[in-house]
């Protein structure tokens, strides 16, 4: 692209989607069904079906592009899912569709201001769609393949001739395509296709025709790689972030700083140079703006000048879908003395959509149960999984999927496939959960350093 402006899409391809292991892995979407119903126990998700069918009408609307600048807040106690829902979300996202997650603490850094981390979030989740002109050239490697989805008693066979760009798939007919070849071949070679066993034979560029046609039989079909069509000039479109942008065009930075993650501050100026370029480039119909997702965990924890500055920054045209989630009832807005509903600014909450996660019910959580421990490839007897779900119901969902992995630890130190109860009570002496933290502190009476609270929010900072 003649533009002046970078967008280093090679370089960038293979680090905008990492994938995420961990708490969330059993997370695969949000188990709805096409008319937005959520099932049962679908795609890693159980229950909490209002929240579901909430977030799979945010994500309707954001694939249709439809929704920018506009932000749901998820609130609910502690483990109802709210982080789970998010991670459905982003697993149901186009893979073009960004999807940032941070944790409202990660905006307070040495590094950079406040407002700085913001914004590299904010334009973390703003995609730009480019579309490229690229040229074929001659003798470009291609790549052929014969697809061998077997369907019904007759095997069909497709053949498909693959360049970094372009498609070209041949239809091999009803025949048995048995034997799959996976050659390289160059643009304009002839190769025949034994129908019979569906094997690839590479003759070679300059091949007389009819000689090879009639020493092969009938079974044999040729084919030219499109010398011609390979050499017609290609519309590719790929797509990176706002950010990305930024920082491949930063002269402090430059794209390495994408890998290390430390991208330190950019300056104003060249956002705003990005942003006057990314607008030429979707008036001459060279890029489209997809605006993607920002999850802000935790949001309570931001302070009133970041409630402010998120606030306007939702007006802005170049704006993301915010998601926030909190597990704060009526709490103090960080900054001020003023307590609000989750910690949150009267006009931010205005501009909101709420969506509420509630506790879950004992068959939910024995479900989630059987899910991590299928996820973590651990057993559980029927008498273990009974203990760890009136477990859950008595602490949290969070401190019983924790104790899985421990029990198992345990099992298997006395040689045991399966955990039982007595692996999982002993985890239960080893490990506290709040409430029994909350207990042992209170018995202590003051023994520990720095216990004296000044005021009834000094719990909730
Ligand atoms: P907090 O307010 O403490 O941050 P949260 O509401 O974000 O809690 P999660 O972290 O989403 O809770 O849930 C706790 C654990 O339970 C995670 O491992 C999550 O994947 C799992 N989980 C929660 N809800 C569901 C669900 N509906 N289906 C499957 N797994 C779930």
């Amino acid at each position: 692209m003649a533009t002046g402006i970078s967008t280093g899409t090679a370089e960038l391809r293979d680090i905008t989607r990492m994938e995420r292991i961990g708490a969330h892995s059993h997370i695969h979407g949000l188990g709805l069904d096409e008319r937005f119903e959520p099932r049962a126990n679908s795609q890693g998700m159980v229950g909490q079906g209002k929240a579901r069918k909430a977030a799979g009408l945010v994500l309707k609307m954001v694939q249709e592009g439809r929704m920018a600048g506009r932000a749901i807040l998820m609130a609910g106690p502690p483990s109802t899912g709210k982080t789970a829902i998010a991670m459905g979300m982003a697993q149901s996202l186009g893979s073009d569709v960004p999807f940032t997650m941070i944790g409202a603490s990660e905006v307070f850094s040495l590094s950079m201001s406040k407002t700085e981390a913001l914004t590299q979030a904010l334009r973390r989740s703003i995609g730009v769609r480019i579309k490229e002109e690229t040229e074929i050239i001659e003798g470009e490697v291609v790549e052929i393949q014969i697809d061998r989805s077997l369907t019904g008693a007759t095997k069909t066979g497709k053949l498909t001739i693959k360049t970094t760009d372009m498609e070209t798939v041949y239809d091999l007919g009803n025949k048995m395509v048995d034997a799959l070849s996976k050659e390289k071949v160059l643009a304009g070679d002839v190769i025949s296709i034994d129908k019979a066993s569906g094997r690839i034979t590479k003759l070679g560029r300059s091949v007389a025709r009819s000689k090879d046609y009639d020493a092969m039989g009938a079974d044999t079909k040729f084919v030219q790689c499109p010398e011609g069509e390979l050499q017609q000039r290609k519309e590719v479109t790929h797509t990176v972030s706002l950010h990305e942008i930024d920082v491949i065009n930063s002269r402090t930075q430059g794209f390495l700083a994408l890998f290390a993650g430390d991208t330190g501050e950019i300056k104003p100026e060249l956002r705003d140079q990005i942003n006057t370029k990314v607008a030429e480039w979707r008036e001459e119909g060279k890029a489209t703006v997809v605006p993607g997702v920002l999850f802000i965990d935790e949001v309570h924890m931001l302070d009133i000048e970041c409630f402010s500055f998120l606030n306007r920054a939702l007006e802005n045209e170049l704006a993301p879908i915010v998601i926030m989630a909190s597990n704060r009832g009526m709490a103090k807005i960080r900054g001020t003395k003023y307590k609000s509903p989750h910690g949150l600014p009267a006009d931010l909450l205005d501009r909101v959509l709420i969506v509420s996660t509630k506790a879950y019910e004992p068959e939910e959580i024995e479900q989630i149960i059987q899910i991590r421990c299928d996820e973590e490839d651990v057993k559980l007897s029927p008498e273990a999984l009974q203990v760890l779900t009136s477990m859950a119901a008595s602490t949290t969902l969070r401190y019983a999927l924790h104790l899985i992995s421990c029990a198992n630890l345990i099992a298997r130190r006395r040689k045991a496939d399966v955990v039982d109860k007595d692996d999982l009570r002993r985890c239960y002496m080893y490990f506290m959960d709040e409430k029994r933290s909350v207990q042992w502190l209170k018995e202590q009476q003051g023994n520990l350093m720095f216990e004296e609270a000044e005021d009834d929010n000094a719990m909730q900072m």
